[in-house]
């Protein structure tokens, strides 16, 4: 959709119904169950990489350092990785705040600016830009197994947001 799309509150369960027309019932069956005036409707974005997320003794975290689109599902664990990540630096320096602030940016930059720059690969492929590289990503994901795919959540949970 272009920018900047809007559709009155009253009007989302619609504008589902007819996006998901010819889905399986149970995708039809919770849009119907969807109450429109209470359902978020939100334009997906992110932010290119930050140039730094640290000036003196101001440091940006989560969001406000790196939005991401949700096509990974990592902008809050990310943001909860940098919380542990700042307080380790800050409850260990013996230097000071601002050197604390830095070492933090070091060890985070990187790694957020990967993700954001992954899951806008990512979105492209989700949303339909290129149809048929969207196509070709849902046929895969059909032929995926599932034990395959519950197997790799449960990977990530059981290393930790760290691991
Ligand atoms: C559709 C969708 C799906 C997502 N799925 C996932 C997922 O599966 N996994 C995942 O890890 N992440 C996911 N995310 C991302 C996740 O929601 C965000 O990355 C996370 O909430 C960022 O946390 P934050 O604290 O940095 O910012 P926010 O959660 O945005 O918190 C910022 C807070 O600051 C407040 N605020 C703003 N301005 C001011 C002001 N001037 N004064 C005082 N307060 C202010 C806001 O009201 C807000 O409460 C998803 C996001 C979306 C939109």
């Amino acid at each position: 959709m272009a920018p900047g799309t809007t559709v009155a509150p009253a009007d989302r369960r619609e504008e589902l119904a007819n996006l998901f027309q010819g889905w399986a019932e149970p995708v039809q069956n919770l849009i119907k169950h969807l109450n429109p005036l209470e359902t978020n409707r939100l334009e997906i974005g992110d932010l290119d990489p930050l140039d730094r997320l640290v000036r003196g003794r101001v440091a940006l975290l989560g969001d406000a350092g790196h939005a991401t689109t949700p096509t990974l599902g990592q902008g809050a664990c990310q943001a909860l990785e940098d919380a542990v990540i700042l307080t380790r630096y800050l409850v260990t320096t013996t230097i000071s705040i601002p050197d604390a602030l830095q070492r933090y940016e070091n060890a985070r930059k990187e790694r957020t600016a990967n993700l954001v720059l992954k899951a806008r690969k990512r979105t492209g492929i989700i949303y339909g830009k290129d149809p048929a590289a969207t196509e070709s990503w849902y046929q895969q994901l059909a032929q995926e197994v599932p034990s395959d795919v519950t197997g790799a959540i449960a990977d990530i949970i059981l290393t930790g947001p760290l691991g």
